[in-house]
């Protein structure tokens, strides 16, 4: 071979997409696409998502809700989360893109961009549960729920869902969480606001906790056969790996074999010294992490062009090798350069 490659399969896309869905029901599935999916790459995985019975994605931002638009169709529910200013406003209410709000402000905006398009917005409010992150606080949820409400009579918005984001750290924080939850969507029905949709799970507490599922899930890395850190092994869960990094030995010198990762921001060098690749004489040891390269113990025989798997199939998976420096699989494949080809079968 010549040129590293990101191979991704996509029938493991669908079954693991299979596996989740059948886990989850009857709550729906939303499957999350941030990233370009994860580094995996939107077009293909989409439309693949979408012949496996996907018909809702979770964006992030408005710019890849457009992207996820383009090639999913009118139909799918496209959901984006990050706060935006007037274009990115404007931009969702022409793709029919849903947003998500935790910001008293952003709804005001919201509402005045809507006005002067003459389109609804379609909102998520987000209610914090304790992240701090995003999320309109549990104190300011019952005014900003009738400020919806007026909006929602004046036709600016429909509230299309309430949601939050969980730390999935401790079931005890998340169980305080869910309460915390749950009585926000009580509040929103007791202003008058009906809730058609209620999403506060991502991967793990979906899998592991019914409860936490309600009418859909948010999820990303386990349908990308990404297990979480220190969490079940994906066989134990079901779900295979779907992504596979490979690339062609660049130069042998003396016991040293270089791969030409090819990769810009590729993989954190710390994992140089902890991290095995999968080479034609089986497993060998990263020495050296360069931005382009990396230097592997040789083997006898090693020659130029010989296929040496870095990540996925027979060598880690991306959560094996985050978990050799305390971060998460998505870390490690979100890294794997744009620039590197994605094959897909
Ligand atoms: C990334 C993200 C998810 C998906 O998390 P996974 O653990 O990959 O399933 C869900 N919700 C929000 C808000 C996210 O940012």
């Amino acid at each position: 071979m010549t040129g590293a490659e990101l191979r991704v399969d996509l029938d493991v896309l669908a079954a693991n997409i299979a596996a989740v869905r059948a886990r989850v029901a009857p709550a729906a599935l939303m499957l999350v696409v941030k990233d370009d999916a994860y580094g995996l790459g939107i077009p293909a995985v989409v439309a693949r998502a979408q012949q496996a019975g996907v018909t809702r994605f979770g964006a992030f931002d408005v710019v890849t809700g457009s992207a996820v638009r383009a090639v999913a169709g009118p139909e799918a529910q496209i959901f984006a989360w990050q706060t935006t200013g007037p274009d990115g406003i404007r931009r969702a209410l022409r793709d029919r893109i849903d947003l998500g709000v935790g910001d008293r402000d952003f709804l005001t905006d919201i509402a005045g961009v809507a006005r002067a398009e003459g389109i609804a917005a379609r909102v998520h409010l987000k209610i914090d549960t304790g992240l701090h992150r995003n999320g309109i606080r549990p104190e300011d949820w019952p005014d900003a729920v009738a400020e919806a409400r007026r909006m929602v009579e004046a036709g600016l918005i429909e509230i299309e869902g309430v949601w939050s984001h969980i730390a999935e750290a401790s079931d005890a924080e998340d169980d305080l969480s869910r309460a915390v939850f749950d009585r926000a969507v009580q509040q929103a029905s007791d202003a008058g606001l009906r809730v058609p949709l209620r999403h506060l799970a991502a991967s793990a507490a979906a899998f592991a906790r019914p409860e936490f599922r309600y009418d859909a899930v948010r999820i990303g890395a386990f349908c990308y056969g990404v297990r979480s850190a220190d969490g079940p092994h994906e066989s134990a869960l079901g779900l295979r790996s779907m992504a596979t990094l490979v690339a062609p030995v660049a130069a042998v010198v003396g016991d040293t074999v270089t791969v030409g990762i090819g990769a810009l921001d590729g993989l954190p060098s710390n994992l140089a010294g902890r991290m095995p690749v999968h080479t034609p004489a089986g497993r060998r040891t990263v020495r050296a992490i360069h931005a382009d390269r990396i230097e592997v113990e040789g083997w006898p025989g090693a020659a130029i062009g010989d296929e040496v798997t870095v990540l996925g199939g027979p060598a880690a998976s991306a959560t094996d090798l985050g978990e050799l420096i305390d971060t998460v699989g998505e870390e490690i494949l979100t890294r794997v350069s744009p620039r590197i080809a994605r094959v897909y079968c």
